[in-house]
C-alpha cells in the first residue's frame, strides 16, 4: 500500500532534518508545466554510508531504472511507441521551433515522460495533444525513417494511421482505469494487463477457478503476467527471465546479482537471491518467499523494493505494476525517535490531563523513517511519501509488514512550497516569518514525531470504555489528541533540556503554522461550498478554532484582515501554550471516557463548517500563487570514482541534472524493451 501526499496533511508535511542541516542552498523547484511541478530531493547523510553501502544502493539503482519500459508498456501497449517517436522528433526536427504547435508538442513530451504514458498519473484520463495533428504528422515525416519507431515492415503512413488516432481521438483508450461498474472495466480499461478481446467476466472466471477457497497461504494470483487469448484459449504471459518483459528484466537480475556481492549481512543476501529466482521463473511462490524474507530484513541500513508490487493500475486489482524504490534508514529520526522513547514516562506523568487517564506505564512507539536513494517505474515521477508492504494478506498476519516514512521526500515538498510565496502571502508579521523561516522544518518533524511516537501512545481509557464509542468522530479525536500532545511538549523546556531544539523561540514557528493552516490555509484543499470532511483536517480546524474561540477574551490569538486579507495574529504565546494543554485534557477526557456527546458537539461546532467569504478568499489567495496541484522528482545521479589502478573509491551523488536531460538519458540508457510487446 502506498500513502501519497494527497492523503499527508501540510502540517504533518515533513520528518527529520535538523536545524543546523542543508545550510547550503538547494533548489527544491525544478520546473513546472500543465499542472505539474518537478521537484528535486537530496539524499541526505549519503556520505555517513560506507563504501560498500554506497556500492550497494548503487547496484540497486541500476535495478531499479532498467525497468522504467515495463512500465510505460503496462501502462498502454502504445506508450513506448508515442514516447520513442516523441522523443526523436524532440531531438532531430529541424522545423520551426518558436510556434505554438512545437511549444504544446513540448509540453505534451513532458507530460508523456511524467505520467509514464498518455493517461493523467493522478485521474488516469487520457490529456490531449494541444498541437494539431497536421504539425504531427509533418514532424514524423520529416524525419529519418529509421528514427520512427514502425513494426516491421510497416511503412511511415500506416504507422501514422495506426497511432494517430490513440494520441488525438478523446474516446480511443479513454482512461487508463476505469472503475465504472456499469461498464465492463476491463473492456473499458486502456492499460495492457489483459489482450484487448478479454472481457471482464473471462477474467474474473479465470481467476476464481485458480483460487482455491480453503488455501490459507494463497500466492497473488496473476500478479505478474498479461492474460491474453491464443486460439480462443486464455493464457498468462508472465513477466519473467524469458517470458514477457525478459530484455528489462534480465537487466534488473543482472543488477540484483551484482548487489548481493555488496550486501549488508547473510539476510539482506537471502532476500536478493530470493527476488533473483522469482524473476528468472514468475513464480508468485518464490515472490511470497521473497517478501517473507524481506519482511524478516529489518537490521540492514540499506532497502530496497524492486518488482510488479501494486495493484491500483488494474480495475479488478488483479495485475500490479513494476515499480522500485532504493533507500536507507534515515538515522537522525531513528536517534530521536530513540530520545523520545527513553522519555516516554516523563512526557506522560507530566502532561495537563487527569491522572485518572494517564498510562502508569508507556512505551514510544518506534516508527521508521527512510531516506530514498532512487525512484523507479511506478515510483517515479510522482512517489509515494510512506509504503507498508507486502499487501499479502496472510503474509501480514502471519510474519508481519514494513511501514516507513520517506523523510528526504516530505522535506522536498515542504522546502519547495516554502519557496513558493506560499510564507510571504499569508504570514503576518516579520519576526514569525522570519521564525518560520529559521525553524519551520525543524519544528514540523519535532512535532510529527512528538505526535507519533507519543501522542498516539499516551493515555489510556477508563476499565469498560468501549474501544470505537466516539464512531464517526473516532479518528478525528484521536489525531487531535496526537496533535495536542505534540502542541504542548513542544513549547516546553524540556526541548532544550532534551537536546531536541536549540532556541527558545523556535516553538512559537510550529504554534504560528499550526494556527495559520487550521484557520486559514488549509481551506485552500478543500472545494468552494464544501464542508470540512477529512479526519486530520477537522482536527486541525477543530485545534485552531477553539482556542481562538477561548482565547478571545485575552485576545492570545486574532484574525486580522488588511486590504481585504485575512491573516493571524497571535499575541500571547505562552497563553496559547496553556490553551493546548486545557484542550488536551479535555480531549483525552472525552477519548477515556468514550464521550461520545462532547466529540460530537466539540466537532460540530468546530472542525466542520467553513465561512464561505473566508473560503473564496483564501482560495483566490492560494491560486495566485500559482503553486501547481501535482508533484513530482527528479532523481539525483551517482557517479562511480575511480583511482589509477580502476579501484572504486568512491560513489559520487549530484543534482544538477534537469528534467528533460534525465528523461532522455533514461529512455537511451535504460530501455532494452521492443516497442511493441504484443
Ligand atoms: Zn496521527
Amino acid at each position: 500500500m502506498k500513502q501519497t501526499v494527497y492523503m499527508m496533511m501540510t502540517a504533518l508535511l515533513c520528518f527529520a532534518c535538523s536545524g543546523e542541516k542543508n545550510t547550503t542552498t538547494f533548489d527544491y523547484n525544478v520546473e513546472k508545466f500543465a499542472d505539474l511541478g518537478i521537484l528535486r530531493y537530496q539524499v541526505t547523510d549519503w556520505d555517513s554510508l560506507s563504501l560498500n553501502q554506497k556500492q550497494l544502493v548503487y547496484c540497486l539503482t541500476e535495478a531499479a531504472l532498467h525497468g522504467r519500459d515495463i512500465l510505460f508498456d503496462q501502462n498502454n501497449r502504445y506508450n513506448l511507441a508515442i514516447r520513442r517517436t516523441l522523443e526523436a522528433i524532440y531531438e532531430n526536427y529541424q522545423g520551426d521551433k518558436t510556434t505554438p504547435d512545437y511549444e504544446q508538442f513540448v509540453v505534451y513530451l513532458k507530460r508523456v515522460w511524467f505520467s509514464n504514458g498518455i493517461h493523467h498519473h493522478y485521474g488516469e484520463e487520457k490529456f490531449l495533444p494541444g498541437f494539431s495533428e497536421a504539425f504531427f504528422a509533418d514532424a514524423v515525416q520529416s524525419l529519418e525513417p529509421s528514427l520512427i519507431p514502425v513494426r516491421e515492415g510497416q511503412s511511415v503512413d500506416a504507422f501514422l494511421t495506426e497511432i494517430t488516432p490513440v494520441l488525438f481521438d478523446a474516446d480511443k483508450y479513454a482512461k487508463k482505469v476505469n472503475q465504472d461498474s456499469r461498464l465492463d472495466v476491463i473492456v473499458a480499461s486502456a492499460n495492457n494487463y489483459y489482450g484487448e478481446d478479454v472481457t471482464q467476466k473471462e477474467v474474473e472466471t479465470f481467476y476464481n477457478t485458480l483460487k482455491k477457497t480453503n488455501d490459507p497461504t494463497p500466492v497473488p494470483y496473476g500478479l505478474n503476467s498479461r492474460l491474453v487469448k491464443k486460439n480462443g484459449q486464455l493464457t498468462e504471459e508472465v513477466y519473467k527471465v524469458g517470458g514477457l518483459y525478459s530484455a528489462a528484466i534480465a537487466k534488473i537480475v543482472y543488477w540484483l546479482e551484482e548487489a548481493t556481492q555488496y550486501a549488508e549481512n547473510d539476510q539482506q543476501k537471502t532476500v536478493i537471491n530470493r527476488l533473483v529466482e522469482y524473476y528468472k521463473t514468475g513464480d508468485l511462490k518464490k515472490y511470497d518467499e521473497y517478501s517473507i524474507e524481506w519482511v524478516h530484513d529489518t537490521h540492514s541500513l540499506v532497502d530496497f523494493i524492486n518488482g510488479f508490487t501494486e495493484t491500483y493500475g488494474d480495475a479488478l486489482s488483479i495485475k500490479a505494476s513494476w515499480e522500485s524504490l532504493v533507500n536507507f534508514k534515515d538515522l537522525r529520526s531513528e536517534a530521536l525517535s530513540k530520545i523520545l522513547g527513553e522519555n516516554a514516562q516523563w512526557f506522560e506523568d507530566h502532561s495537563p490531563v487527569d491522572p485518572q487517564f494517564k498510562k502508569k506505564e508507556v512505551k514510544g512507539i518506534t516508527f521508521k523513517t527512510i531516506t530514498a536513494a532512487i525512484l523507479g517505474g511506478d515510483c517515479y515521477p510522482a512517489t509515494p511519501i510512506g509504503i507498508n508492504l507486502p499487501n499479502s494478506h496472510w503474509i501480514r498476519k502471519e510474519v508481519g509488514s514494513k511501514s516507513v516514512t520517506i523523510t528526504n521526500i516530505t522535506e522536498a515538498y515542504d522546502k519547495a512550497a516554502a519557496g513558493s510565496g506560499f510564507t510571504d502571502e499569508f504570514v503576518c508579521c516579520a519576526a514569525e516569518k522570519e521564525l518560520m523561516k529559521k525553524y519551520s522544518s525543524q519544528t514540523d518533524n519535532l512535532h510529527t514525531d512528538l505526535h507519533e511516537c507519543l501522542g498516539h501512545a499516551s493515555g489510556q481509557l477508563l476499565p469498560g470504555v468501549d474501544r470505537d464509542g466516539l464512531k464517526v468522530y473516532s479518528s478525528t479525536i484521536e489525531e487531535s489528541r496526537a496533535d495536542l500532545f505534540g502542541l504542548y511538549y513542544i513549547g516546553d523546556p524540556k526541548m532544550l533540556e532534551l537536546g531536541l531544539l536549540d532556541n527558545p523561540e523556535a516553538y512559537k514557528a510550529q504554534y504560528y503554522k499550526y494556527m495559520m493552516n487550521g484557520l486559514l490555509t488549509q481551506l485552500s484543499r478543500i472545494e468552494t461550498g464544501k464542508d470540512i470532511e477529512e479526519a486530520h483536517m477537522r482536527n486541525r480546524a477543530l485545534i485552531a478554532r477553539w482556542v481562538l474561540d477561548h482565547g478571545q477574551e485575552d485576545r492570545v490569538v486574532e484574525l486580522k484582515k488588511e486590504n481585504g486579507k485575512t491573516y493571524v495574529v497571535i499575541n500571547d504565546y505562552v497563553k496559547l501554550r496553556a490553551l493546548f494543554g486545557e484542550l488536551l485534557a479535555e480531549v483525552q477526557r472525552i477519548r477515556s471516557e468514550g464521550d461520545f456527546k462532547s466529540a460530537q458537539m466539540l466537532i460540530e461546532t468546530y472542525a466542520v463548517k467553513i465561512d464561505l467569504e473566508l473560503h473564496k478568499e483564501i482560495k483566490e489567495r492560494y491560486d495566485k500563487l500559482g503553486i501547481a496541484p501535482y508533484k513530482g522528482f527528479v532523481n539525483p545521479v551517482y557517479e562511480v570514482v575511480k583511482d589509477k589502478e580502476g579501484n572504486i573509491t568512491n560513489i559520487k551523488v549530484s543534482y544538477t541534472e534537469g528534467y528533460t536531460e534525465q528523461m532522455l538519458r533514461y529512455s537511451k540508457t535504460y530501455s532494452g524493451l521492443p516497442t511493441y510487446n504484443d
